[in-house]
Parts: C-alpha cells; structure tokens; sequence
C-alpha cells in the first residue's frame, strides 16, 4: 500500500516557544495514524533539533528540513548541509519549493543536484513541482511539470526514485486561499505518476507519494486526499494552528 503523508510547511514563522507548544499539541492530539500514514513537519532550521527532540517517541511523526545545500561541508556560509541535517536526526527535506524557486533563483539543475545529494544521505526528499497561473491559464501546466520532473529527477536510479516523495503545488493556489479542485488535482497528480511510469515503469510510479499542495485545510481535505493519485497533502497557512492540521491529518483516513 502506498504511503499516505500529512506534511506541515511551517515556513518563515513563529518562535521556538510557539514552535514547542504547537509541536506539543500535535503529540497529544487524539491522532491514530494507521501503519501507511505519516506526519512530516517541516520546521524553520533553528527548531529542528529541539522538534526531533519533542517527537522522538511519537511512532509515524518525522521531521523535515526546508532546504539543504548542494554540497556536504565547506565555505559556503549560511548554507545547511545533509550531514548536518544527518547529525540532529532529520529524516526528510522539502526541496524545490515555489518560493525557494522564485525568491532564490532554486533551478531545475540545482535541485536536481541537491535531490541526489539528500538521497545519498539517506534523507526523503520531498520534491515541489507546480505551475504559475499564466501557465494554468494557457493549459500547458502538464508540460511544465513533465519539465521539472524530467530535469530534476530523471537521473536518478529506480532505485533511489522510490524513495523521493513528490507535492504538486500550483503555485497559484499556494497561500491564496485557491485550491484547485479535486478534479484538477486528480488529473494532475494521474498526470505526473503516468510520467515517472513512462519513465521508470509501473511498479515504480505506483510506490511513490504525490501530495498535493495549495490552500489545503480542514474544510478541503477529505475531498482532496479521496482522490485516487492524492497520497496526502503539503500544507502551509493550515499547518500552523494545531486543531486545524490534525483535522487535516484525520483526513487521511
Ligand atoms: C506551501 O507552503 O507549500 C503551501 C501549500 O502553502 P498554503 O497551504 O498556505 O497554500
């Protein structure tokens, strides 16, 4: 059975103490996570250790980084390393994310880079692709993504695919308070395992968890996760008030 995720992106907010209290919130929230189902928090770098720390005996709940750099060590200030991220126990990273895209220059050829990089180090990446609206709008957002997939990933071996997870995320829905509907995102996410079958087969394309994100909340949700090819959700605004992402999380039953 195909792995289903809840992943929070709590982004550039709050402080360590709201960071501890919403963490702590989430522990003893009423969740049963069946053995399919995770939680992913991917929390701002200076929390990171203090939230793997808080979550170590919560079975099905892992904690992700936002960003890593392309190399291991070295001269390359304010960067984050994967061994770093090895070193305090952090088991995913968000990669290729639209704001990381648009606000850092993030290119398809980079990330491809730090894809591998995170694998080799035993990290899940978690890998957004997505369109802008002009995109949408023209109806060519499946050539765009096919684009992303193939320059970003298409090195990898089966392999070291299966152990990538993908969040499609229109950047137009992302903390717009737009969500496409579960039609558009059935096709799209039907779309984006059709090409990683393509290019790697069936059995590949069947394991691998496409989220989806962009204004997902409590109220869109179930709606969301029913669809066949949604494996769950990458969630940002929502992620950050305890009750509202753990009814998210209770979506995914
Ligand atoms: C995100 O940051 O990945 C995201 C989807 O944000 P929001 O849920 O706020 O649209």
């Amino acid at each position: 059975m195909r792995k289903q995720i809840a992943a929070a992106n709590w982004k550039m907010n709050l402080t360590l103490t709201q960071a501890e209290a919403l963490t702590q919130n989430l522990i003893e929230a009423p969740i049963q996570l069946q053995p399919h189902q995770e939680v992913v928090l991917a929390v701002p770098a200076p929390y990171l250790h203090r939230v793997v720390q808080l979550l170590q005996n919560k079975q099905g709940f892992h904690v992700a980084a936002q960003n890593c750099y392309t190399k291991v060590s070295g001269a390359y200030t304010g960067e984050i390393s994967v061994e770093m991220l090895n070193s305090i126990g952090v088991s995913h990273v968000v990669l290729g994310h639209s704001e990381r895209r648009e606000y850092f220059n993030e290119s398809n050829e980079m990330l491809a880079q730090k894809v591998s990089i995170a694998l080799e180090h035993q990290l899940t990446p978690i890998f957004c692709c997505g369109e802008p609206l002009s995109v949408r709008e023209a109806n060519t957002q499946n050539e765009w993504v096919a684009l992303q997939l193939k320059e970003s990933l298409y090195h990898l071996s089966p392999e070291q695919i299966t152990q990538l997870v993908i969040a499609y995320e229109p950047i137009w829905a992302i903390g717009t308070g737009k969500t496409a509907s579960s039609l558009q995102a059935q096709e799209i996410h039907a779309f984006i395992r059709s090409q990683i079958a393509a290019q790697y087969g069936d059995q590949v394309a069947q394991v691998i968890p496409v989220l989806y994100g962009g204004s997902v909340k409590a109220a869109n949700a179930v709606e969301l996760f029913q669809q066949s090819d949604v494996d769950g959700g990458l969630v940002g605004g929502a992620s950050l008030q305890a009750a509202e992402f753990t009814a998210i999380i209770q979506a995914l039953q």
